[in-house]
């Protein structure tokens, strides 16, 4: 895997972005921003499942006042996401944002830029330049490929940025087509010094979005690309979430919560171990520390296919035995697999703390 991109470190709220800090998972809200209750209680659903700093739409003034009130009941840094319309940047600004999200593609007027960084400069809040494939600005060369297009946009912002003294700048390209998207990070990760936001854009339900993702955020942080993450999802957001912390894990980057070990089962198996392995998924879900749990589909194979586990159950006919690290401690009936487990994840959690 490439070292990590030197980034410029950016501060959000009350995290650190870039500069060698761990890669953040980031959500948007699904939820009527004007709704403030609703917006806030999705918002700490989401912390609850590892999400560290979270956008919310600003379509109208009214979403824009709300944001006061949502910023006073959450911890972590919301980003108001504008588009179109300068003014809702500014009252979101005024609102107690922890950060921006610009899209130049709808908000490029110089004298309105301006206006907003003129704003967010003595406030030190960060503004994210977000360039979407889909509405690139008409200023950009049509001839060029995209790619270069979604940069050409993004550079045209940072240097109305830059010339307004204001370096507090994040980057994201976002594309639904995945080498677009590769391309376009790569090329302006050598252009400019600002932490990237990585995303591929619309990726779509969960089962193909979570694949599409994961190519394209999974690609750039193995170059050493990428500061913070979101998975787009068709979804709940807390599938983005715990998609983002997947990623994150399969490339060794962060280690948040456990990590399910599963068998893909064969001939061999005599239980019903999807049903077993989707309970554990749910119970293990809002846990936080990290520890690696097997569920595995045979008493002759499971431990030994899993022994990087830390602790698992593999399923017989009617007997499973729980395993720690390959080694069998105990067994237990088919009616008790699934407590059998977590009592062992809880005792390994326990013995970790002490
Ligand atoms: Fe088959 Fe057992 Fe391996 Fe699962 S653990 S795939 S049931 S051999």
């Amino acid at each position: 895997m490439n070292q990590r991109r030197a980034s410029k470190p950016l501060r959000i709220g009350g995290v650190t972005v870039g500069g060698g800090a761990p890669v953040l998972v980031q959500s948007m809200t699904k939820t009527d921003t004007r709704n403030v209750t609703a917006t806030v209680n999705q918002i700490h659903e989401l912390e609850e499942y590892g999400c560290e700093i979270v956008r919310v739409a600003v379509p109208d003034e009214e979403a824009a006042q709300a944001l006061a009130s949502i910023k006073r009941r959450v911890r972590i840094p919301i980003i108001a996401d504008v588009h179109f319309d300068y003014r809702l940047a500014l009252a979101a600004l005024r609102a107690g944002v922890d950060g921006l999200r610009l899209n130049p593609g709808n908000i490029s007027e110089p004298e309105q830029v301006a206006a907003v960084v003129e704003a967010a400069k003595p406030r030190g809040v960060p503004i994210r330049i977000g360039v979407n494939a889909g509405s690139l600005p008409r200023s950009v060369n049509t001839q060029a490929p995209i790619a270069e297009r979604m940069v050409e946009a993004a550079l045209e912002q940072i240097h109305l940025l830059e010339d307004l003294d204001f370096d507090l700048i994040k980057v994201s390209l976002k594309a639904f087509d995945v080498p677009t998207t590769v391309e376009a990070y790569q090329i302006i990760a050598r252009k400019v010094p600002y932490p990237l936001h990585l995303g591929i854009t619309e990726a779509g339900l969960p089962k193909t979005g979570v694949v599409r993702s994961t190519l394209g955020i999974g690609i750039l942080l193995y170059l050493g690309i990428g500061d913070t993450i979101r998975v787009s999802l068709t979804a709940h957001p807390r599938e983005e979430v715990v998609a983002a912390h997947e990623i994150l894990k399969g490339l060794n980057l962060r280690q948040r919560g456990p990590t399910l070990i599963s068998c893909p089962t064969c001939g061999r198996c005599e239980v019903d171990l999807v049903s077993l392995a989707m309970a554990v998924e749910e119970r293990l879900a809002k846990l936080d520390k990290p520890i690696k749990v097997a569920v595995m589909g045979c008493v002759v194979n499971g431990p030994g296919e899993a022994r990087y586990a830390d602790v698992g159950i593999a399923c017989g006919r009617g007997r499973g035995a729980l395993f720690r690290r390959g080694e069998v401690v105990r067994t237990v009936e088919e009616k008790d697999f699934l407590e059998g487990l977590m009592g062992e994840v809880e005792q390994f959690l326990c013995s970790a703390r002490r």
